[in-house]
């Protein structure tokens, strides 16, 4: 993951490396090679521009005041604004209420039903908790299906009805089941659909009004890049969810979704999915992604 990144950041280094001082004009030169870096990785160009304009600005105030060398002090510069660009600190789960009640949403494909399994083994086996799912997608049996078969794949009860087509309904129902049966997370899994529409929109917006969830986690691919991230804006503008997941992160190379993202929506990125296996999930931890991105 972020190979391409990685390899221009090194080399945007160099530059400054050969380098005794930091000055106007070799920072001004390392951070052209920087901002190029990360356009290439399908960073949001206004996120892009900030950003090198932060470190630029921090790695000459910082200069007079230390004896390191111009390469050490911009890689910790660059580390620190990596960090905060991806959110600071890490952000989990708020488990408020009882039960839990979180709400999945994102396009069809991103990952929604995978990462919904995933994340119910994660609080069974991590957090001690007794999540129950609830299939909440009522145009592809197959979806329902699914879900079905990656409950009894961790042992967590799925609660489905593939004769309603009522979603809020549907999802109303789950968490009455939980609440009888103790179970103290409701993970909802929503239906999606290929691009953003408006029916779609005003039905997870109904649902959400209905079920009145603790966390609403938007699903998305990592490997759209771009589009990623302006999906995110449109669903943040609707349904002012409170946190990202980002999926197939081992199959993205570039990078610039996880990166822009928190700066266009500010929501935290809470957790990353990869690989398709229940297990491959991680929580998001901006400070070791920053390290991993430097290399
Ligand atoms: P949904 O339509 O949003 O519910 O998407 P699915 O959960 O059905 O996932 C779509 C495809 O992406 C499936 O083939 C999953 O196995 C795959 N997938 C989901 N998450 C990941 C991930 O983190 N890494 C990889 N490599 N594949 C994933």
């Amino acid at each position: 993951m972020f190979e391409n990144l990685s390899d221009k950041l090194d080399r945007a280094f160099k530059v400054l490396k050969g380098q005794g001082t930091i000055t106007e004009i070799n920072v001004a030169e390392t951070m052209k090679e920087i901002r190029k870096a990360l356009l290439d990785a399908d960073v949001n160009y206004k996120t892009a521009k900030a950003f090198t304009d932060d470190v630029r600005q921090k790695a000459i105030g910082q200069n007079v005041l230390t004896a390191i060398s111009p390469g050490q002090l911009l890689t910790k510069v660059m580390n620190d604004e990596l960090t905060e660009l991806m959110g600071g600190t890490t952000s989990e789960i708020s488990f408020s209420g009882n039960p839990t009640i979180i709400l999945i949403a994102g396009l069809n494909g991103a990952g929604k039903t995978t990462f919904t399994g995933k994340l119910a083994n994660y609080l069974k086996t991590q957090k001690n908790k007794k999540p129950l799912l609830v299939a909440d997608d009522i145009y592809r049996p197959a979806a329902i299906e699914q879900l079905q078969v990656l409950g009894k794949q961790i042992d967590v009860p799925v609660y489905a009805d593939p004769e309603s087509k009522d979603p809020i309904a549907i999802a109303l129902a789950g968490i009455a089941l939980a609440k009888q049966n103790g179970n103290n997370v409701v993970i909802i899994d929503t239906a999606g659909r290929l691009s953003v529409d408006e029916a779609m929109m005003r039905e997870i917006e109904q649902v959400k009004g209905a079920v009145k969830p603790h966390e609403i986690l938007f699903v998305v691919d990592s490997m759209t890049g771009q589009d990623a991230v302006n999906t995110a804006k449109v669903f943040n503008d609707r349904l002012d969810f409170t946190g990202v997941v980002l999926t197939k992160l081992d199959g993205d190379t570039r990078g610039g979704a996880a990166l822009s993202i928190k700066s266009v929506v500010n929501k935290p990125i809470k957790f990353i999915g990869t690989g398709e296996k229940m297990e491959a999930l991680d929580v998001f931890h901006p400070d070791r992604m920053a390290s991993r991105i430097l290399g």
